[in-house]
């Protein structure tokens, strides 16, 4: 009999430390985590051994009699392994084996985060292990109501960043300008000038992710130019104020141009679009599944009429259903290239 999984317990060191590096993998062990007292006809979940996710995770599913299968994703978020190539068929079927869960249930059905869309095919899956795959909401906290309304259906989703989210984000993103530029800093101008840099990058990098939404220019250059403009006139002027010298008046309009730079480049690389595989910063997920400027192309005779799965899988709502109740590309400029609406097409009519 499978034993209980240990309540869900953390240190404030362990989510400090994943919060100011969240850029970075952070893998906890694979395999199976049992909740409650489940039988033979207990629901099955997936996710990958991101620490952060899987605590988030564990605890919704603690309220709950289940089985959650972590899978072996490199230790990267759902949503990055997903759309990288690293929570795929393979880390399903191994996330099957390690767990052993093929003699605790009488099911075949597992229960998978819909940011796995771009990444798990769901007929391959069904091929090679025999179960069936159902995705879930898009954020983990939608997953009881359901679980309650829902279950097992496919529901449209859109993938939303609430403020407090992108503070966590623009908290991590603040490393890459810190480090980048706070380092030399304080090596060029000093202990003073470079930990002004680190702080000023957190700063700004918070304020950007904030505002991020209401944002009137597309994500890349249009962003980065004017940012750095702006911080760069007023690193000039602050130096300006402060009296500093002829080396003051040009090391903090071009560091801070730099910070401004950075910033605006990398906040928006923090989920797999389009944008993040031009990023040279994004090098952690290279290997993404769609080529760089992918937009999907539906071939109408082979497209079924009135199946709209991905329609609903699209995060971005990109896609819908024209007269002829066949999927088109509605919004090209909504699309991020994320792969979901390729992956899920059960007759393969996007590519
Ligand atoms: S239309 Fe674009 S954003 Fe929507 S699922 Fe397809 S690739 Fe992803
Ligand atoms: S998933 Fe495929 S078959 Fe279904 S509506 Fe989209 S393109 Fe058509």
């Amino acid at each position: 009999m499978p034993v209980a999984t240990p309540a869900v317990t953390t240190s404030p060191l362990r989510s400090a430390t994943q919060l100011l590096f969240r850029s970075f993998p952070f893998p906890t062990e694979p395999g199976l985590r049992v909740f409650g007292n489940p039988d033979r006809t207990s629901p099955v979940f997936v996710t990958g051994n991101f620490d952060h996710t899987v605590r988030l995770v564990s605890r919704v599913l603690r309220d709950y009699d289940c089985y959650l299968l972590v899978a072996p994703t490199d230790g990267v978020n759902v949503w990055c392994a997903s759309a990288g190539g690293h929570f795929g068929v393979d880390q399903v079927e191994a996330a099957i084996k390690l767990s052993g869960i093929d003699d605790l249930v009488d099911h075949h059905r597992l229960v998978l985060p819909r940011l796995t869309t771009p990444g798990v095919d769901p007929k391959e899956v069904r091929r090679r292990t025999g179960w069936r795959v159902v995705f879930g909401p898009i954020d983990i906290a939608d997953l009881p109501t359901w679980l309650d309304e829902s279950f097992p259906r496919l529901v449209s989703d859109r993938v939303t960043f609430p403020l407090r989210t992108r503070v966590e984000m623009g908290i991590g993103a603040g490393l890459w300008p810190a480090g980048l530029l706070g380092v030399p800093s304080l090596l060029i101008a000093g202990w003073k000038a470079g930990l002004a840099v680190m702080a000023l990058s957190y700063v700004l990098s918070v304020l950007f992710a904030v505002v991020y939404p209401r944002l009137p220019t597309k994500p890349g250059l249009p962003q980065a130019i004017p940012l750095a403009a702006i911080t760069g006139a007023i690193g000039f002027g602050a130096a300006a104020v402060l009296g500093q010298g002829l080396f003051g008046l040009i090391f903090w309009p071009v560091v801070m141009a730099g910070v401004g730079a950075l910033v605006a480049l990398d906040f928006p690389s923090w989920s797999p679009t389009d944008v993040c595989k031009q990023e040279l910063l994004c090098f952690l997920y290279p290997a993404t599944l769609a080529p760089p400027g992918f937009l999907p192309t539906v071939d109408e005779p082979a497209c079924i009429a009135g199946c709209d799965i991905c329609v609903k899988v699209c995060p971005k709502g990109a896609l819908t259903l024209n007269m002829d109740s066949k999927a088109f590309l509605n919004d090209p400029d909504g699309c991020i290239s994320c792969f979901a609406c390729v992956q899920q097409c059960p007759v393969d009519a996007i590519s």
